[in-house]
């Protein structure tokens, strides 16, 4: 297999285009699809401040680095949803890739700042944790976002995650889902910054490539909540037709952005207003996270006054044994 640019030996084959390239040539081909995809869909400018949401994986942290070697002024921001050995090990790749490469990193601590982790959230309100982790996720990136200047909120959605959620939503008819499905959405209200996907024209295995040939070392594991979604099974589905296929997942999203979008409308919204908790966009009198959280401390404050007092600490703990022991520290 030899690189279509300069016929030396390939090391990245792209089967939907009928081509491979060198590494060098790969990396050329990358950013050049990352940067048409942003002038196409007009996502950034060199004026704007972009904050990027990045969770220790492949995807965000080539998307990071991307961004930064196009010239854009981008801060990346990690999220701790405090999920065990998972959440520490991201934390720890993308404080590590912030610290080598002299990036800007925002990292916001969930239990650290309301005392309970994403998948407490789920259980104190009855949700699962995905809908309780995403809805924090949304919440969290546009609120600092606002709190810290940032216009735009880029994520690191591949092309893969875009074919596959379309699928989703084709097999079940989430028209008003359907209608939202793009590479750029933006701002409806002034406390809602826009947001954009990048990396719509790129396939994962590209980015995976793109991140092992830059040397940016991301976490492999998938966070085990992950285990049995249905997005998952959609994207399985797509790999086994793209295999017979190639150039299945372009043809169906691209179509999909090309001809389908224009023929499903968006419903009216309805009118957002100012949550009068936080002040973030909400439909209602009081946003869903905060709903979330309030009822999740409610919840914890009834268990715990249910719960019998545990015996006093010693005021002189045992040799070796720290005063607050027995007390769980927040996850981080
Ligand atoms: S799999 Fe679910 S819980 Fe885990 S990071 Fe993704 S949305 Fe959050
Ligand atoms: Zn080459
Ligand atoms: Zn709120």
């Amino acid at each position: 297999m030899r690189c279509r640019k300069c016929h030396g030996t390939a090391t990245v084959e792209i089967r939907r285009h009928h081509t491979a390239f060198c590494s060098e040539h790969f990396l050329e081909f990358f950013e050049r699809q990352v940067a048409r995809a942003i002038e196409e869909e007009r996502m950034l400018t060199h004026r704007d401040r972009v904050l990027v949401a990045v969770s220790g994986g492949k995807d965000s942290l080539a998307l990071w680095d991307v961004l930064r070697r196009l010239g854009y002024d981008a801060t990346g921001m990690y999220i701790n949803l405090g999920i065990g050995e998972y959440s520490r090990e991201s934390q720890r790749k993308t404080v590590a890739y912030a610290e080598a490469h002299g990036a800007e990193l925002l990292i916001v601590d969930i239990p650290g700042q309301y005392g309970m982790s994403v998948e407490e959230f789920a259980r104190a309100t009855g949700r699962v944790s995905c809908s309780a982790c995403g809805l924090s996720k949304r919440y969290l990136f546009n609120r600092v976002a606002l709190e810290h200047g940032f216009g735009v909120v880029a994520t690191g959605h591949n092309l893969d995650d875009e074919a596959a959620v379309l699928l989703g939503n084709l097999l079940h008819w989430q028209t008003e889902y359907l209608a939202r499905q793009a590479p750029v959405l933006r701002s409806a209200h002034p406390h809602q910054v826009t947001k954009v996907k990048p990396f719509y024209r790129i396939a994962e295995r590209e980015t995976a490539a793109y991140a092992i040939v830059r040397g940016i070392d991301y976490i492999v594991d998938e966070c085990p909540n992950s285990v049995g979604a249905r997005s998952l099974l959609y994207k399985e589905a797509l790999n086994l037709l793209e295999q017979a296929a190639p150039g299945t997942k372009q043809s169906l999203y691209w179509g999909f952005l090309e001809r389908g979008r224009p023929l499903v409308r968006a419903q009216d919204g309805a009118t957002l207003r100012d949550c009068v908790h936080c002040g973030q966009p909400t439909t209602g009198e009081v946003c869903a996270f905060c709903r979330m959280t309030e009822r999740a401390a409610e919840r914890m404050r009834v268990r715990r006054m249910r719960t019998p007092a545990s015996p006093p600490v010693s005021p002189e703990p045992a040799p070796g044994v720290p005063a607050a022991a027995g007390a769980a520290p927040p996850d981080r």
